[in-house]
């Protein structure tokens, strides 16, 4: 199924861990809905934008595959909201200050980034219907190397 005219229902809850593990990822209509305004919105404008494709990491995740992958309780990827992103040859940073500078959406991370390093992590963004978009940006970094999760601090960091 097409979601809009570059990205696929299958690109946006494809998770790997989801399949080794048996669990079903198959979303209902509500957060098909919820992915294809997501498609619409940010993910074709920011391929516009780069000129390349967006790889999808992670879209949707069906609540058991949300615990399976140690997502939290309220992470907007259960509702089919966000998607954590990457394009091939393009700083994570230059995405993220794109989105931020140009894009309506809910919260935007530039996640498991360690500054200096263009290429680490990837940008998670996130949009929503059911309340006012919060406009919030934020970078995580890996504390302890990873092992200690993550710093969280308000804005790009970019290095
Ligand atoms: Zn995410």
């Amino acid at each position: 199924m097409q979601l809009s005219p570059n990205f696929t229902l299958a690109e946006l809850t494809r998770s790997d861990t989801a399949t080794r593990l048996g669990i079903d990822n198959t979303p209902p209509p509500a957060v098909i809905s919820a992915l294809r305004h997501l498609c619409e919105r940010v993910l074709e404008p920011t391929r516009r934008q780069f000129g390349r494709p967006v790889r999808v990491n992670s879209g949707y995740r069906s609540p058991r595959a949300n615990s399976a992958v140690g997502g939290s309780d309220t992470s907007q990827h259960v509702f089919g909201e966000a998607a954590d992103l990457e394009i091939p040859g393009i700083a994570n940073g230059d995405i993220a200050i794109w989105i931020r500078d140009t894009l309506v959406f809910d919260q935007l991370i530039l996640e498991a980034y360690t500054p200096g390093q263009p290429s680490s992590g990837w940008v998670h963004v996130s949009l929503t219907t059911r309340r006012v978009p919060r406009k919030s940006v934020l970078t995580a970094t890996p504390r302890g190397g990873g092992q200690r999760g993550m710093d969280y601090r308000p804005g790009l960091i970019i290095g």
